[in-house]
């Protein structure tokens, strides 16, 4: 698909955001794993507190904690890739957050671990936990059109308002990184300086991939198809002009897990294709 090109568009109308959503307080460390676990399929509160995640320091608007897990790589991977896996994103995609609950299970339970992980699976905790879930934050920010793309001021709200006629679920924000969400994913990005970030959504059922090596062919059931270009996004910011490789995973149904065994297919697949295409800055890189 063509990448945007700016110089199609010509003035912005006014940014319209949506309603804000409701505050969400937790009052205790207890208190996150309730309401989470009473949004994403399969993950009960138990699973939840298993994960042992814990918050990062920033709060979403409505202050609820973005939360995370640091895994080491074992001893003897020294100089391992380093991997930030995101989730959630887009606060209706239960999938996609629920998802990486079960990979963070699957990192927990090896006795072995060639990779190190970062792991967040609720990026907006602010649009699942609204009383309908919500693709946007609370100010009504699409967080995935949020990210510091080059011409941002000038791409990202012609964008807006010209290709998607000002479609409140992709509003952009006023300015590039407006968001805590998103401000924390860039953020992660400068000093955890991962060597591919892997970003979970849903529904379209395809992967997607921006950045400097080979794509993913499959993994499990989802094959290799370009959803797009988009001015803002953390694909396009990310891969393309941070050279970090960036994979999307959009699971096929924002609402219904996909099959136990599909879960670790694809799980399967992801690390593989890591191990076979991302290398890191002490190895000798041969770039395509
Ligand atoms: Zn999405």
């Amino acid at each position: 698909m063509a990448a945007f090109s700016g110089s199609l568009f010509a003035a912005t109308t006014p940014a319209k955001p949506a309603a804000p959503a409701p505050v969400v307080k937790p009052k205790t460390v207890t208190d996150w794993c309730t309401p989470l676990a009473a949004r994403l399929p399969k993950v009960s509160v138990d699973d939840c507190r298993n994960t042992k995640l814990q918050p990062t320091g920033t709060n979403s608007l409505n202050g609820f904690p973005l939360l995370a897990r640091d895994l080491s790589a074992s001893a003897k991977h020294p100089h391992a890739i380093k991997v930030l896996l995101i989730g959630g994103i887009h606060g209706d995609e239960q999938t996609a957050s629920a998802i990486v609950f079960k990979w963070l299970e699957n990192i927990q339970k090896s006795s072995e671990q060639e990779f190190q992980w970062k792991v967040a699976p609720i990026i907006n905790p602010d649009g699942l936990l609204a009383p309908k879930p919500r693709r946007m934050n609370a100010h009504g920010v699409d967080l995935n059109r949020n990210f510091p793309t080059p011409d941002w001021q000038k791409e990202a709200p012609a964008y807006w308002s010209r290709v998607t006629r000002s479609d409140p679920r992709r509003y952009p924000g006023k300015a590039p990184i407006s968001e805590p969400e998103s401000r924390w994913v860039y953020d992660t990005i400068e000093k955890y300086k991962p060597n591919v970030v892997i970003s979970v959504h849903a529904p379209f059922g395809v992967l997607d991939f921006d950045g400097p090596t080979s794509p993913p062919s499959r993994f499990g059931r989802l094959i290799y198809n370009r959803v797009g270009v988009y001015p803002g996004s953390l694909g396009n910011y990310s891969g393309i002009h941070k050279d970090i490789p960036v994979v999307t995973i959009e699971l096929p149904n924002a609402s219904q897990m996909p099959p136990d065994a599909e879960v670790q297919r694809i799980w399967l697949d992801m690390q593989k294709w890591i191990r076979q295409n991302i290398v890191t800055s002490t190895k000798t890189v041969k770039r395509l």
